[in-house]
């Protein structure tokens, strides 16, 4: 029996914690709720992700920092799954992801993107608090920011432009 095949789960999403998401270094994939579960599959761990935006080509950078941190704890055999339903919303993200977001002076979601009737409000467009004043004067510069997870919005208030992580 391998060592690392005992180590709890909960422990291995502990390691987790410390891998980054290539975009937003300050936020972790777990943050990110980007790490959907960690089971053990005899030997092998088997992390399950669910991509933030289809196609968004940070995931292979994500499943390789997963398995080169575990690998860093012992745990030889890694298998990086990818579940693409349910899709990812922003509603995953954890209180501390989105505290972390503000830090990094990146906007986090204002709103949950699913409402208790179950009807998406994406397209209702919400208001975003710039996260440099805490104004809600901000306008929408652009659909796309620095990539395509996130958009441009400027502030009125202090004038300053910032991204805002597309609540999906
Ligand atoms: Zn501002």
């Amino acid at each position: 029996m391998n060592r690392a095949a005992s180590v709890p789960a909960s422990q291995v999403m502990t390691w987790l914690e410390s891998v980054p998401d290539p975009e937003i270094p300050v936020l972790s994939v777990v943050d990110l709720g980007v790490v959907r579960g960690v089971a053990w599959d005899g030997e092998t761990c088997v992390v399950t992700i669910t991509p933030t935006y289809s196609g968004c080509p940070a995931m292979r950078e994500i499943a390789h920092d997963i398995e080169r941190t575990l690998a860093g704890h012992g745990v030889a055999a890694v298998r990086v799954e990818t579940r693409l339903a349910p899709a990812w919303t922003t509603d995953w993200m954890s209180e501390r992801g989105r505290a972390a977001l503000k830090g990094y002076g990146i906007a986090a979601p204002a709103e949950r993107a699913i409402d208790v009737s179950g009807i998406s409000r994406r397209a209702a467009g919400p208001v975003v608090a710039c996260p440099h004043c805490g104004s809600n004067r901000t306008r929408l510069v652009s659909h796309f920011g620095s990539t395509s997870c996130k958009a441009l919005y400027r502030c009125a208030a202090c004038r300053e432009p910032f991204d805002y992580f597309k609540t999906h």
